[in-house]
Formats: structure tokens, sequence, C-alpha cells
């Protein structure tokens, strides 16, 4: 037997939907041009969506700079610096 319930604790997807600015909170009003980023992040003109596209190419940037930063001082660490070579006897008196 299979029973449905109405989930009465739905309706979350409400809270999702934005009527301000993403950057500076400024509401929209019935007849605001609302400039949409990245599908779901509405803004209230060009210029603070804009600002956001920067604000995440220089995040994207950051990390790539990181990740390089980190591969490099990896190689630096491998590099041999063992003066012993394979064969020699080391004598102590
Ligand atoms: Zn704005």
């Amino acid at each position: 037997m299979f029973f449905y319930n109405d989930c009465e604790e739905h309706g979350g997807q409400e809270a999702f939907v934005l009527n301000s600015c993403y950057l500076c909170a400024r509401p929209f009003f019935d007849d605001s041009e609302i400039f949409m980023y990245r599908g779901d992040t509405p803004f209230c003109s060009d210029d603070c969506r804009q600002e956001q596209i920067e604000f995440d190419e220089a995040k994207e940037k950051k990390k790539q700079k990181k990740l390089v930063s980190m591969r490099k001082s990896d190689s630096d660490q491998a590099s041999p610096s063992s003066d012993v070579r394979p064969g020699s006897s080391i004598q102590v008196a």
C-alpha cells in the first residue's frame, strides 16, 4: 500500500527569489531593469553586475596562482641535495 502525503513543510523555494540587488541590496520594483548573472543572481545595474564579475574573476585568478606556487615549491623540494655519492666509503677517525 502506497501513501502519498502532501508535504506540509514544502515551500523552501520561495526563499531563493531575490527581489533586491545582490551587490548593493537595492530593491527591485516592477519597472526595474534586472541584470542577471550566472542565471540566478540579479543586479540592479550593469555596474553592480560588472563588479561581481570582476570579483569572481579575481577570486579565480587567486586560486590558480596558489595552485601554481604550490606546485613550484614542490619541485624545489624534490631537487637532489645529497652530497654523498653512492659507493663512496666514509671513514670516521
Ligand atoms: Zn546594485
